[in-house]
């Protein structure tokens, strides 16, 4: 593909003045973008044919990861590094005048998830596509993303994210793969010769159309796999009605996940949605290359991230029953060998459940189908005298008129994972132990990983730079390499072009944040950043205090450093999420208090960054000195935040959660701050009710001032608005342990910032960091998915 700088600009120019009508020196930003992405997809188009037909021709097995969310950010850069083609396309552009910079900034990110979960599997895509792997993302393509989020006067104001609105190059509709979805009606039972069959009638119909947008792989533009992204439109017997109607509102929005927002009918719509439209597609590309429907589990496996998709269980079920005439035994077989689970959370408040008559409402088949499996389930539980009330009652997927969905999907599954090891164990042994003894065999571990070629190479390009002409350019395509990096511990010039890169990155996200916000920082500082979902087990209040009480010591006359610190926060709160909403306010008011505060000499600053997404995190983890991983143990299941951090040659401070306990087991305790309860400590409090958190606000002055200072006058507040914040620390006794990690906490950030200005020891503490980052690369993920749970022969 564009073997020559000359060709591609040859390429160019034709191409620009076929579609435009006039010479590219005369066309916009968004036509000159048009161009690159049109040329870029009809050559990825040649080989993406051709993927499709060496797949059915090899019959070989396919993999399709089902998910509420890929969070793919913008996908120029991304074809631009997995083609190969960065530098002819940023030098032919150059030559013509064209800056691919500003190129790239006419895409917008594609808004189709909340954070992690989403962004994951984003990154498994880009991994199964580099492992070999025929593995498919599907998935909804909402018209609006989450939200754009704008602060005015401190708090988050949400408005529409119309990543759609000047149309989505990448994709191609496929109208004549749509699907037929039924909700609503009643299904008719009727007994034929003993053989029971079921007829859904009166139903509504919705027509599922798809839009497929190609994932290449890194350095070898054969595989070609898809995303297949589902959209909602009346049928077309209906294409007369009003759009506003009822069908084409099923791919509207994506939902916040709030954690709270169970219930609501739109959102059982979406997930019956696209695991009805895939689940369709798939068997249909099946049947027409396979013989027989026994042999699904061997030719596809579907993958659940998550909850969302778990209707696929009893969706495969309707479809081999009543659609492919098999007996429920047979079908349960097939059913339970073709489908996997990822777990991602183990907080109660966080697993989704449904109302039965709900479900029964909405999809009358489909529940009927969950209720005979519940119903079996607990026969065959009790017929291996396994039951007793609480097993029973912890393992029913319908109880109290609801049904669950994590239960229904590790009934019918073959496997069952959670995302770090920490989290696998708490998963087995204290959310799911009573599975774990039915299905010892289906409980396993696959620690998170996320795109080294994402946010190393692309959004480093001076770090992969530095590392490639230190070991050379292996370590793109097998992370592990970078471990050779070890052998500069002790070279101080390459650790000194080691912090002049982070320096570079630095100052980028500087002139970012003056552009767009209006903010002056210095690059010298330490840039501390808690970047994420704002959540109250992620803390962002205990960090928030944290810099609070520095702030009162500086005030104090008690405390100086040398070292200036700036803040660096970032994330979405749900909309409904009062209490994430009100943290925002806050860090936004310590954030105008700090920032005009002439005493403090420019010894602190505090930035929250608007609207964190995928390309605003690529700017921002590069510039990262300390990656802020501070959940609650024991609730935060891996997080990918704090791999990207440790990539770029950030030092975590976090708490011994998640995927945090196995980046010290990396790096060892020298090269990380890790603070605070334990995940057992956390989880034996919660046993006993909590802890006394009123005591620690008595018995700890700094801490006792900050807490007043939330209710004092201390912020410009007539409304009392951190009340409510207050209150969860003291009136509802710190459900998340903030009190009680504070001291630690300061500790471990203090233990930081005088390293920090060890200037050697420090380098060679990131150095460590990166080098030992290869372990969390999503090709390592999905190597360990494919052995054990997939098992498709990939080609590396
Ligand atoms: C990686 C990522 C996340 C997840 O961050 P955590 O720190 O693991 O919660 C969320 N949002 C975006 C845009 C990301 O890139």
């Amino acid at each position: 593909m564009f073997k020559s700088q000359a060709i591609f600009q040859n390429a160019y120019k034709k191409k620009f003045s076929e579609i435009a009508g006039k010479k590219y020196e005369d066309g916009t930003a968004w036509e000159q973008y048009q161009t690159l992405v049109m040329l870029i997809m009809e050559q990825i188009k040649l080989n993406w044919n051709q993927t499709n037909c060496n797949n059915a021709v090899n019959k070989k097995k396919q993999v399709y990861y089902f998910s509420m969310e890929f969070l793919i950010g913008k996908l120029l850069p991304y074809y631009l590094t997995n083609l190969g083609i960065g530098e002819v396309v940023q030098k032919g552009l150059k030559v013509l005048g064209i800056d691919l910079d500003i190129l790239i900034d006419q895409e917008k990110d594609a808004g189709l998830g909340n954070g992690g979960l989403g962004r994951l599997a984003a990154c498994f895509l880009d991994s199964m596509a580099f492992m070999g792997i025929p593995g498919h993302g599907n998935g909804i393509r909402y018209q609006f993303g989450l939200f754009e989020q704008k602060i005015v006067n401190g708090f988050q104001v949400e408005a529409q994210e119309e990543w759609l609105k000047e149309g989505y190059p990448w994709e191609i509709k496929k109208p004549e793969k749509s699907v037929i979805i039924k909700y609503f009606g009643n299904v008719d039972t009727v007994n034929n010769n003993g053989k029971l069959t079921f007829i859904h009638e009166n139903y509504e119909s919705v027509l599922a159309v798809p839009y497929d947008v190609p994932i290449v792989s890194y350095d070898s533009n054969e595989n070609i796999n898809t995303l297949r992204l589902w959209c909602a439109e009346p049928p077309a017997d209906r294409q007369d009605y009003e759009p506003s109607c009822h069908q084409s509102a099923i791919s509207h929005v994506l939902y916040p996940d709030d954690f709270s927002q169970s219930g609501k009918q739109l959102r059982l719509e979406q997930e019956y949605f696209f695991v009805a439209a895939g689940l369709s597609s798939i068997i249909q590309h099946f049947k027409k290359h396979n013989n027989s429907i026994f042999d699904l589990p061997n030719k596809v496996a579907v993958h659940i991230n998550d909850t969302h998709p778990a209707l696929c269980v009893p969706e495969l079920m309707r479809i081999l029953i009543d659609e492919e005439g098999i007996d429920w035994e047979d079908a349960w077989d097939i059913t339970v060998n073709t489908i996997s689970y990822t777990n991602h959370t183990i907080m109660p408040e966080a697993l989704e459940k449904w109302q039965l008559h709900l479900v029964r409402y909405l999809l009358p088949r489909i529940s009927m189908i969950i209720e005979e499996i519940d119903k079996r389930f607990k026969q065959d539980i009790s017929s291996k005298n396994l039951a007793n009330s609480e097993l029973m009652r912890n393992t029913a997927i319908i109880w109290d008129d609801e049904i669950r969905m994590a239960n229904l999907a590790v009934i019918g599954s073959h496997s069952v994972n959670g995302v770090s090891k920490l989290h696998s164990e708490i998963l087995k042994n204290n959310v799911q132990p009573e599975f774990n003894t039915i299905y010892p065999h289906k409980y396993n571990n696959k620690t998170n990983g996320i795109s080294h070629r994402r946010f190393l190479m692309e959004a480093n390009p001076g770090l992969a730079e530095l590392i490639t002409q230190a070991i050379g350019e292996g370590w793109k395509k097998n992370s592990f390499e970078l471990n050779n990096l070890v052998a500069y511990k002790e070279d101080s010039s390459f650790l000194t072009r080691l912090s002049e890169v982070k320096f570079r990155n630095k100052c980028r996200l500087q002139e970012y944040l003056f552009k767009t916000q209006g903010i002056k920082i210095n690059p010298n500082a330490i840039f501390d950043v808690q970047v994420k979902r704002i959540h109250a087990y992620k803390r962002q209040l205990l960090n928030t205090l944290k810099i609070m009480d520095i702030y009162n010591l500086i005030k104090d006359h008690s405390h100086f450093t040398d070292v200036q610190h700036v803040f660096i926060f970032g994330g979405k709160a749900a909309p409904g999420y009062h209490y994430a909403k009100t943290i925002i306010k806050l860090i936004n008011a310590l954030a105008q208090k700090i920032n005009k505060d002439q005493d403090l000499n420019d010894q602190l600053k505090v930035v929250f960054v608007e609207n964190f997404n995928v390309s605003i995190a690529e700017l921002i983890y590069p510039a990262a000195d300390i990656s802020e991983q501070i959940s609650t143990a024991s609730r935060e299941a891996s997080g990918t935040g704090n791999m990207k951090f440790m990539f770029n040659g950030a030092v975590t401070l976090g708490t011994p959660d998640g995927a945090n306990v196995e980046i010290r087991n990396k790096v060892g305790d020298e090269n990380i701050e890790i603070f605070g309860l334990t995940s057992d400590e956390v989880i034996n409090y919660y046993r006993l009710g909590g802890y006394n958190a009123l005591n620690e606000y008595e018995n700890n002055p700094r801490l006792k001032i900050v807490i007043d200072q939330l209710v004092n006058g201390f912020f410009p507040d007539i409304e009392k608005e951190y009340q409510i914040i207050y209150n969860s620390l003291l009136e509802e006794n710190d459900q998340f342990f903030v009190l009680k990690d504070f001291n630690p906490y300061i500790e471990g950030f203090n233990k930081l910032s005088l390293h920090f200005k060890k200037t050697e020891s420090w380098q060679k503490t990131c150095l460590t960091n990166i080098a030992k980052a290869g372990y969390f690369s999503s090709d390592r993920s999905i190597k360990e998915y494919n052995q054990d749970i997939w098992r498709v022969d990939n080609t590396r």
